[in-house]
């Protein structure tokens, strides 16, 4: 039996409204392993591809610790999820030797 695809969105330091917040660059945090960068920090990472933060089940999470949650409750090693980033979406693709990216038409 196949599993549903999760859905998972990239978060993005803009999506942050900085006029809302107490502080002039406030802090973003993964739920899971509490990494914690500043927005004007996390914006440069993730231009570098260095790291991802993504909503997840009302979870903030990194990517490390979202891959980490696909696969364990993955059973055969093997997970989907469906990744929102603005208007568009694809796939994220988990195996053993690691994500791969699947068009949304693939
Ligand atoms: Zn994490």
């Amino acid at each position: 039996m196949r599993m549903r695809p999760q859905e998972a969105t990239v978060i993005h330091a803009e999506m942050f409204n900085k006029d809302n917040l107490d502080h002039d660059d406030t802090e973003i945090c993964c739920d899971g392993c509490e990494l914690e960068y500043s927005l004007t920090d996390y914006k440069i990472l993730k231009e570098n591809k260095k790291l991802v933060y993504f909503l997840y089940d009302d979870f903030i999470v990194c990517h490390g610790c979202l891959f980490q949650e696909i696969m364990s409750s993955s059973p055969n090693g093997e997970g989907k999820l469906k990744v929102i980033d603005y208007g568009a979406s694809y796939f994220l693709n988990f195996e053993e030797e690691g994500p791969s990216i699947e068009d949304e038409h693939g």
